[in-house]
């Protein structure tokens, strides 16, 4: 299978995503792949309940949205580490190979069609 438009696929949603990040969170200096929520300060002193109430709901929001980002952006990078270690599109439950449009849908898919539903089971 000849995977450099995989890989470049998956290079650019890589640096998308690490950019997307940046903006709500900073990643961990002692492992890149780990992203923590930036803390917008909930100073009550200086700030009415609405306010507050605002920026905790922000805070929420930015989280699920952090938390989706961050477990794409895993998936990008799992799936570039497959391709240097020559293991790209095969399923991870079945060990068959992955199909040629689910990857072209999603060059991060890490199962074939039959296994999808159990995607989510994967640590
Ligand atoms: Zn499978």
């Amino acid at each position: 299978m000849d995977v450099s438009s995989f890989a470049q696929a998956l290079e650019k949603e890589r640096d998308t995503l690490a950019e997307q990040l940046s903006a709500i969170a900073v990643v961990n200096p002692l492992n890149p792949a780990d992203w923590e929520a930036k803390d917008p300060s909930l100073d009550i002193m200086e700030a009415d309940l609405n306010e507050v109430g605002d920026r905790v709901e922000e805070r929420f929001s930015n989280l699920a949205e952090q938390n989706l980002l961050e477990s794409r952006y895993r998936d990008v990078l799992r799936a570039l580490e497959k391709i240097a270690a020559g293991t790209f599109g095969v399923c991870e439950i079945s060990a068959e190979p992955i199909e040629q449009d689910r990857l072209s849908a999603n060059p991060a898919a890490r199962t074939c069609k039959a296994h999808m539903e159990r995607e989510h089971e994967l640590l």
